[in-house]
């Protein structure tokens, strides 16, 4: 049976305002692993998300990227806008840039929580799909709620903040399911 609009909207609030804070203090008590708490609530949201996202169009989805993705010794200053990138490869922001013109994709890099939400109040989207820290995703979807948010979480090779990198099929793999990528290729 497919749950109404309704519904999952019900749905969602109870997960993000009761289920969220109850699992995260429950995790701090028991002294559970935070990140990996984290990511499960988060392909929790997101499997909630992508169902709802599915009754809007392509292009009010807009993607959110952390400004630690960009390569730290990077000259260029790409807050503002992706395609300046060089496609030097040093870091993921090439393979992001060039999905973006594949997919005509809205990409925003925030500098930090309030540049993410100045970006969301600009854009008025409906979904975003957003890349961070298991910890600011987490904090992302309830701040920026009622807008939902698909978390996609990086890796931190070289520690968190400086350097991290995104797989570029996990990103394309949830606008796919939420509709924000239309073609097959
Ligand atoms: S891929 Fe782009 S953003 Fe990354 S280091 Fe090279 S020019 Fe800079």
């Amino acid at each position: 049976m497919t749950d109404s609009p309704r519904m999952q909207r019900l749905i969602r609030f109870i997960t993000i305002k009761a289920v969220f804070p109850l699992v995260l203090a429950a995790g701090k008590l028991i002294k559970a692993d935070r990140d990996r708490l984290s990511a499960r609530l988060i392909r929790l949201n997101n499997r909630l998300v992508i169902k709802m996202a599915r009754q809007i169009k392509a292009d009010q989805i807009i993607v959110i990227l952390p400004h630690c993705l960009q390569n730290e010794n990077c000259e260029l200053k790409i807050t503002s806008d992706i395609y300046k990138c060089k496609r030097c490869g040093r870091c993921d922001l090439e393979k992001l840039a060039s999905a973006g013109e594949r997919y005509n994709l809205s990409i925003n890099i925030a500098t930090g929580g309030s540049s993410a939400i100045r970006i969301v109040k600009e854009a008025k989207p409906q979904v975003i799909a957003a890349v961070a820290c298991e910890r600011d995703l987490i904090s992302g979807i309830r701040d920026i709620y009622p807008i939902p948010v698909i978390g996609i979480c990086n890796r931190r090779p070289d520690g968190p903040c400086r350097n991290t990198r995104v797989d570029i099929s996990d990103i394309e793999e949830a606008l796919r399911a939420a509709g924000g990528i239309r073609t097959t290729d």
